[in-house]
């Protein structure tokens, strides 16, 4: 079973609203991380790579749910290039 049909039969089987509501658990579970390894400068890399796993898993399927994957790469494309030419402008200013 490929990844896109295991997203698939997870809104099928446990359905949409209860599966986007997870998307938001585990980006939460993901900030508590980030938040205690950079506030508390705890050493949780096993839970960041845990949490950051969790989230890709969902946003996966929130792609899926939505049919917005090929949309999300093209912007995600743009918006790396925009990022691109800030970095490169930063970098010329303090030259
Ligand atoms: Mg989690």
């Amino acid at each position: 079973m490929s990844d896109m049909d295991l997203y698939q039969r997870a809104i099928r089987v446990w359905g949409k609203e209860p599966q986007m509501l997870q998307v938001i658990e585990e980006m939460s579970e993901l900030t508590k991380e980030i938040l205690k390894n950079v506030n508390r400068k705890k050493d949780n890399i096993d839970a960041l790579i845990e949490e950051t796993a969790d989230v890709e898993i969902m946003l996966a399927q929130l792609k899926c749910c939505y049919n917005i994957g090929k949309e999300v790469d093209a912007y995600k494309t743009d918006k790396l290039k925009l990022i691109e030419k800030r970095l490169d402008d930063w970098e010329n200013k303090e030259k």
